[in-house]
């Protein structure tokens, strides 16, 4: 069996931390699938056009296992807290067999051989190694339970500093992008692991394109951006 990757993802986020945990969650995330050779043609997305979300398939390309390293079999996802195991076909974990992920993203529109996808949950230069319609019929269950994930995670409330406020409507125009509304949807699911608690003076931070986000926590449940600089 051999795979290759038949686009890249061009995405905000250009690192791990604070990328939502699932696609949707964050719809400002808009990002750019771009075909590579020898699938570079538009005849390969003929007919795509008619369709309003796509799966993307792809490889966890930072969280490769190091070479010789054990397959895991039991996870600890974030969801749990990081505190409690389970199997790893259990989960969406990143650390996976073959380390392929999977994300339904909205088909904004084609241009050429890119595609503009909405709603992405993937670090910028995730090789995409599969692209499927989604197809609602199919793939839209709403009998579906699952006892582990049974709803979306809970949000936080997310405020600003004036001044950083400024800065992202700034950093904004520059981009052509709804930095503030992407910084909003990403921090609501607050990144921090579960078992942090940390208190006002911990600040945090993430790079979303060439910005650097930095913000805290003044209580539980409430995060302040508190500055907003370009790389
Ligand atoms: N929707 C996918 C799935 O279910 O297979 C991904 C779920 S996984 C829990 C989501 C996390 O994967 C994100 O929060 C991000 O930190 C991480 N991630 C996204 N792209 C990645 C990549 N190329 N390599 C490693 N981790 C990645």
């Amino acid at each position: 069996m051999h795979i290759t990757p038949v686009a890249v993802a061009r995405t905000p986020f250009a690192e791990k931390f604070a990328i939502p945990r699932q696609p949707q969650l964050a719809p400002a995330a808009r990002g750019v699938i771009e075909l590579q050779p020898p699938f570079n043609d538009p005849l390969a997305l003929a007919g795509l056009e008619q369709v309003s979300h796509i799966w993307l398939l792809f490889i966890f390309h930072e969280a490769l296992p190091a070479d010789g390293e054990p397959p895991r079999l039991r996870v600890r996802p974030p969801r749990l807290g990081g505190n409690d195991k389970l199997g790893v076909f259990a989960t969406r974990s990143t650390h996976r067999p073959n380390s392929i992920g999977q994300s339904v993203v909205k088909l904004e529109r084609i241009e050429g051989t890119r595609l503009i996808v909405s709603g992405i949950d993937l670090l910028d230069g995730t090789p995409i190694i599969d692209i499927k319609p989604y197809v609602p019929y199919a793939d839209s269950l709403p009998q579906a339970s699952n006892g582990i994930a049974s709803a979306a995670p809970g949000t936080v409330t997310v405020e600003w500093q004036p001044q950083a406020l400024a800065a992202a409507h700034q950093q904004g125009q520059r981009l052509g992008e709804d930095v503030q509304g992407l910084i909003e949807q990403c921090l609501a699911q607050d990144p921090k692991p579960a078992y942090q608690q940390p208190g006002p003076e911990r600040h945090y931070g993430a790079r979303f394109w060439d910005i650097n986000v930095v913000w805290h926590y003044p209580e539980v449940e409430r995060i302040r951006v508190l500055e907003i600089t370009a790389a």
